[in-house]
């Protein structure tokens, strides 16, 4: 292994991630699980798979050194591994993981004219890009916060995302659980809010007292109008954001609710680029981020982060449903940047996926823990292997 090494291989797996509750809670009124193992959340009118699962991409280079990536592989992992055999294995093998951004700008090139400038291809992309990343702290043995340009903390504060309970007492009470284990920020979903927002809300408010932020999903379901007329109902509650309050394709509607609401607003998690985030912090649409490592890689996350910091927006990274790779790319980035309050925290999922890596993959006590060691610092364990599928 030198510096010299040069990419000669990739890998793609599916990976099937353990769980206990269903993300979001169990199936709602009216939806059920079709034949190719998907169900359709009325709220959000998102598709799921009934088990969780994560797209995971290896680099291997000449000397057999490995890199890990990692993106959505919830829907269609298949589309991932074609993109990635396909097209990306054959422009980049020979290529040095050291040129991992000229590699971004190079891939990105490959299907402009097409209008591929987000979806599979640039997720394919960003998988690739978080194992170069990984590769080059492996052949520095330099830990990738410091591979960023150096970390602003040790921990990473982390708000409590989903309430998954069926009644507004139990999630008031989970919600407790959790502030009792040292956590002061909660998150809840509109979209599985079956008893009304408000009711939620208010519960919360009440049953957690003025200290704990309060955070509201939208999940894209709103009008702008209908969003303003909210946030003006929910003013007595103290709202830390409200996310994704309208379609992520009405960047102006987004702006009018930005400059209406007496509280920030929060989106990103769906961005791919740089150029999503440029129209939207543009327009004032936003003044919190929520980049989402595994639908942006390294190379994207740093660009959004650094935009939003030049136009005075904080960064409050979206977590998923993923093994655990994406989730340490996420923090080692995170520790990087300055303005970054919170990172989510997905208590149904990343017990679980933390349970498939080595290496320090850990939440508790309100914050993330920064894995240690170079690169990610995390590598897939025995857990991993006993829940991955190659593909292709
Ligand atoms: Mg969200």
């Amino acid at each position: 292994m030198t510096l010299d090494d040069r990419i000669a291989s990739i890998d793609v797996f599916s990976v099937t991630i353990p769980q206990d509750d269903a993300y979001l809670g169990g199936l709602g009124p009216g939806e059920s699980i079709n034949s190719a193992g998907y169900f359709v959340r009325r709220g959000n009118r998102t598709i799921y798979p009934a088990a969780m699962r994560s797209a995971v991409v290896r680099v291997t280079l000449d000397s057999g050194a490995e890199g890990w990536g990692e993106t959505y592989g919830l829907v269609a992992p298949e589309a991932i591994h074609a993109l990635v055999s396909d097209i990306i294995t054959p422009i980049i093998t020979g290529r040095s993981p050291f040129d991992v951004q000229a590699i971004w700008e190079d891939l990105y090139d490959l299907m402009r004219v097409r209008g591929y400038t987000g979806g599979f291809w640039l997720d394919a992309m960003a998988a690739g890009d978080i194992a170069l990343w990984d590769l080059m702290g492996k052949l520095t043995g330099l830990p990738l916060h410091q591979l960023l340009g150096g970390k602003h903390r040790d921990r990473i504060p982390a708000y409590v995302s989903g309430l998954p309970r069926p009644t507004i007492p139990e999630k008031v009470d989970l919600a407790r659980s959790f502030i009792d284990k040292g956590y002061n920020a909660v998150k809840i979903a509109a979209s599985v809010s079956y008893d009304g927002v408000e009711r939620e809300i208010a519960a919360l408010r009440e049953g957690l007292g003025p200290d704990v932020a309060i955070m509201l999903d939208c999940h894209w379901i709103y009008t702008p109008a209908e969003a303003v007329a909210l946030l003006q109902r929910l003013a007595p509650y103290n709202l830390y954001f409200m996310e994704a309050p309208c379609k992520t394709e009405d960047v102006a509607g987004l702006a009018d609710i930005a400059a209406h609401a007496t509280v920030p607003i929060a989106a990103g998690e769906e961005w791919r680029t740089v150029y999503d985030a440029r129209s939207r912090l543009e327009a004032r649409a936003v003044s919190i981020v929520q980049t989402e490592m595994g639908h942006s890689g390294i190379t994207q996350f740093m660009r959004i982060a650094h935009l939003a910091q030049a136009h005075h927006a904080k960064v409050i990274p979206h977590a998923t449903i993923g093994a655990g790779i994406f989730a340490a790319a996420s923090l080692q980035a995170s520790a990087t940047v300055l303005n970054l309050p919170y990172h989510e925290f997905q208590h149904s999922i990343f017990p679980h996926s933390a349970k498939l890596m080595s290496g320090r993959l850990e939440c508790a006590e309100g914050y993330f823990a920064l894995p240690e060691g170079p690169g990610l610092g995390i590598t897939p364990n025995d857990g991993f292997w006993d829940n991955a599928r190659k593909l292709g």
